[in-house]
Formats: structure tokens, C-alpha cells, sequence
């Protein structure tokens, strides 16, 4: 069985070593085991493909030979050297320390300002980048319930709706410090928002940065913090506004507000508040998408000599319908554009469907003239 150690790591066959270096990183964020957890057995088969097509092809004697051969060691060409990948999964610490020496692998594991350590080290990720996002990350998002009745759902309208979250705190303005006490440089970095780590290796000398993990990144910190919000910048407050209910909204619709939600720390921007409705419904009515189905009982003599009935409109009120005479059980009658209006405004059909009740008793009266009309028809 010949393996394509090329198509395996998805590089030409004319790739640098820089091209499948970066080819090998990208594999190791999507299927290295430790990054699987929930797909392990998976990952683990894939991973162990990509390892041995990576220590064929970074390997310039061993990718020779496959080139060559068209494998390594599986079948040892005469006199060659053979290459026989022991299926052995090194660790994530591993290939970090071969990529960027000893002191890394320490450092696994921890986030970076929001991106994870392969974006920084393996180059995807800017250092500004991270140190700004660490500075100002996004509030939360808030979600909510909001329940409109069915008139409401039907017809649209504004509703004003409070609920708390975390906005900027009116005693510090967001900086986290107490007014007249200022910042001062972060003692750990020197106001860089770094730490350098330099080691020496038999391979040579590396020098990697980390995010200090003393001001985050922002290289100072706060010489008091504000008595109001502890520091974090945002206090709990309420908050009311006015919410443009859709005209014919179906329950389950979520709306979203942007900015609507929980403001960062340290000044970060606001999330989102997301609405979910939940539409009442109203007993009389079936919804079938823009559609309105209501159901109604008359009696058999009206089924048969015909009548006008009432029907309830969604929206209040009523509207009168001609039933004509014959008829039967289960007729459904189209009131056009009298149902849901849809998001373009087009409105639905209010469907009325007529179940004709046939009486198991009756009075002697009705009995005996129901008897005079079967006789008349010549029924027995
Ligand atoms: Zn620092
Ligand atoms: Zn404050």
C-alpha cells in the first residue's frame, strides 16, 4: 500500500520545507488527538498519517528517496536506508519544543488574549493583535424572553422592555481606577505587556514572547481600583428600550439588538441582546404559516337550508360569512388576506372550516317532522 505522503499533508510535490512546515502546523490545529477530544479515534489514525508523511518530507535524505521510490522503508530498496515510522503520536509539548525549543513547552495550555497558542506561535496570529483584544474584549451577549400576545404576533407594534446589564461604571468611566489615583507600569514586564523567555539549546538560541500575564498585555496596571466596580470597569444597571415588534412574528423568532448587551471590561465594546418571542397562542385559532384556520359547528338544518355565520378576525372584531345551502361536513371556506401578514407584508388566507353537527337526540317535534320529510322523499 503506497501512500501519497504529499496528498497527505496537501502540498505540490515541488513544496519548500517552509511550505510543508506550515502544511504540518495547519494539520496539527485541526487533528492532533489533544486537540480531539471528542473525536479521538479519529484524530489519532489521521494524525498518525500526517506524522509520518511529515518525517518523510521535512527529512530531505528520506523525501529523496520517496520521490525516488515512491516509498521509504516499507520496502527497502536494495542498499537504501530504510524509514520505518514507529506510529508513535508525539505530544503537543513535543512539537512545540522542537519548533521553538525548550522553555515553550511550559507555556502550553494557557490562552493568549483570546488566540490560542498556535495562532501566536505558529505565526497566524499578529503579537498587537492579541494585546489589543486583551485590552478591550467584547461584553457578553444577553438573551431574552419576551412574550407578545396573540393580537400582538399578528399585527406588530413597539413594546419597552427593561432588563439589567453591565454598562460603564459612572464612577471610574470605564477605566477601572479611582478617580485621581492613576496607572502605574506593570513591574513584571516594564510596560510592554511581554515577557521574554530566552533559552539555549543544542539547536540554538530561542527567544520566544508571552502575554504578561501580570497587566494582561496592557503593560500597566491600575494603582487603586475603583471602590464602585472592583476594578473590572462596568456595573449592573437597567436599562429600557423600545422594541419594534415584526407584524406577523412567529414564535421562537429571535431579534437581535446589536450592542444591546453586557459592556466589555477595561472599556471593551458592548455584545448583543437577542429577543426571543414567545407569541401566545389564542385558542380559536390554528396558525399554518401565514395561514389562520378557524373552526366552527353549525347545525345541520343551516348546513343544508344555508346561513351566515360570524367569524372572529385575529386582530379584534368580527366578519360575517355566507354559508350556502348543502353545505357538507368539513367545507372550508378562504377569507382572503385576512390571515398573517408575512415579512413583506403580504397577509395570509383565515381559513374557516365548518363541521355540521348531526343531533343523536331528538324531540319528539323534530322527529316526527324529519319522519313527514322522509316520507316525502319516499324513504322508509
Ligand atoms: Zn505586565
Ligand atoms: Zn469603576
Amino acid at each position: 500500500m503506497k501512500k501519497d505522503y504529499y496528498e497527505i499533508l496537501g502540498v505540490p510535490r515541488n513544496a519548500s520545507q517552509e511550505e510543508i512546515k506550515r502544511a504540518y502546523k495547519r494539520l496539527i490545529k485541526k487533528w492532533h488527538p489533544d486537540l480531539n477530544p471528542n473525536n479521538k479515534e479519529e484524530a489519532e489514525r489521521k494524525f498518525k498519517e500526517i506524522q509520518e508523511a511529515y518525517e518523510v518530507l521535512s527529512d530531505p535524505e528520506k523525501r529523496a528517496m520517496y520521490d525516488k521510490f515512491g516509498y521509504v522503508g516499507d520496502v527497502p530498496p536494495s542498499g537504501g536506508r530504510g524509514y520505518s515510522y514507529s506510529g508513535r503520536i508525539p505530544s503537543l509539548d513535543e512539537i512545540l519544543k522542537e519548533f521553538f525549543g525548550e522553555t515553550f513547552g511550559s507555556f502550553f495550555g494557557k490562552s493568549f488574549g483570546g488566540e490560542d497558542i498556535f495562532d501566536v506561535f505558529f505565526g497566524e496570529g499578529t503579537s498587537t493583535k492579541s494585546r489589543e483584544r486583551q485590552r478591550s474584549k467584547k461584553g457578553e451577549d444577553i438573551e431574552i424572553v419576551l412574550t407578545v400576545d396573540f393580537k400582538e404576533a399578528i399585527s406588530g407594534g413597539r413594546r419597552t422592555i427593561e432588563y439589567e446589564r453591565y454598562d460603564r461604571c459612572p464612577h471610574c468611566g470605564g477605566t477601572g481606577a479611582e478617580p485621581g489615583s492613576g496607572y502605574r507600569t506593570c513591574p513584571k514586564c516594564d510596560g510592554t505587556g511581554y515577557v521574554r523567555q530566552e533559552s539555549r539549546t543544542p539547536f540554538g538560541y530561542f527567544v520566544t514572547q508571552t502575554v504578561c500575564d501580570m497587566c494582561g498585555g496592557t503593560g500597566k496596571i491600575i494603582e487603586k481600583v475603583c471602590h464602585v466596580c472592583g476594578g473590572t470597569g462596568r456595573v449592573r444597571t437597567s436599562r429600557s428600550i423600545t422594541v419594534n415588534i415584526p407584524a406577523g412574528v412567529s414564535d421562537g423568532t429571535r431579534l437581535r439588538i446589536p450592542g444591546g448587551g453586557n459592556i466589555g471590561e477595561n472599556g471593551g465594546d458592548y455584545g448583543d441582546l437577542y429577543i426571543t418571542i414567545r407569541a401566545k397562542e389564542d385558542y380559536r385559532f390554528k396558525r399554518s404559516g401565514s395561514d389562520l384556520i378557524y373552526e366552527t359547528t353549525i347545525d345541520y338544518t343551516e348546513a343544508i337550508l344555508g346561513t351566515v355565520i360570524e367569524v372572529p378576525l385575529p386582530e379584534g372584531g368580527t366578519t360575517t360569512l355566507k354559508i350556502p345551502a348543502g353545505t357538507a361536513h368539513g367545507t372550508i371556506f378562504r377569507l382572503k388576506k385576512m390571515g398573517v401578514p408575512d415579512q413583506y407584508g403580504r397577509r395570509g388566507d383565515l381559513l374557516v372550516r365548518v363541521y355540521v353537527d348531526i343531533p343523536k337526540r331528538l324531540s319528539r317535534q323534530e322527529r316526527n317532522l324529519l319522519k313527514e320529510i322522509a316520507k316525502l322523499k319516499g324513504l322508509k
